[in-house]
């Protein structure tokens, strides 16, 4: 089925104040996701993907060995990453709930550990890509970073939470400072009873 451009699910100003401005939402969402909505759709058109459902385009188009040559792929898996990315964060109280609490302190020793963690794994990831919080086939709750569009589909995994590490999602507000924008997208971006709900 075609790619659509979900709406935000708050308003291009809501995260201003919690650091991410209108001007960074109205670039990267109304430029940066459109464009891989766009892309994606002239990709797959008449091809065996046209109507396959997202996720299942993802999963089957991704190469490990060619990520950066494969156009169907990138754009899908960019759409998909942006869909949850717009999803996980909110203007709305910034609460962990005792079951993710519990979750996090279980498997990294405490929420602070596990946001610094985080916060290593995307500030670590040379050039673009993705920090991620995953449950894997085992139940086991992992970070891990991804280069490019690259996602948790691709390893089986259930992504609970992703962070955009590519320039497009900091440098208005933050410039080059990338542990600053991770650290404050932890603190003060994320909407934690929707990472509970994707247990
Ligand atoms: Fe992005």
């Amino acid at each position: 089925m075609a790619f659509t451009l979900p709406d935000l699910p708050y308003a291009h100003d809501a995260l201003a104040d919690l650091g991410m401005s209108k001007e960074t939402l109205e670039f990267h969402h109304d430029i940066h996701h459109k464009a891989y909505v766009d892309n994606g759709n002239k990709l797959i058109a008449g091809t065996e993907w046209e109507n396959a459902s997202l996720e299942d385009v993802v999963r089957g188009t991704y190469k490990p060995d060619a990520v950066a040559q494969s156009g169907i792929f990138n754009n899908a898996s960019q759409h998909w990453n942006h869909n949850l990315f717009w999803e996980i964060m909110g203007p709305g109280p910034k609460t962990i709930p005792s079951e993710l609490e519990k979750a996090l302190t279980e498997s990294f020793g405490s929420v602070e550990k596990f946001k610094e963690e985080f916060a290593a794994a995307g500030a670590g990831q040379f050039g673009s890509g993705w920090a991620w919080l995953v449950k894997d086939a085992s139940g086991a709750l992992k970070i891990t970073k991804t280069e490019n569009g690259v996602n948790p589909l691709c390893f089986d995994q259930t992504a609970l939470l992703g962070c955009d590490v590519w320039e497009h999602s900091y440098y208005i507000d933050f410039r080059n400072k990338r542990p600053a924008y991770l650290t404050n997208f932890l603190d003060k971006l994320v909407n934690w009873e929707a990472v509970a709900a994707r247990m």
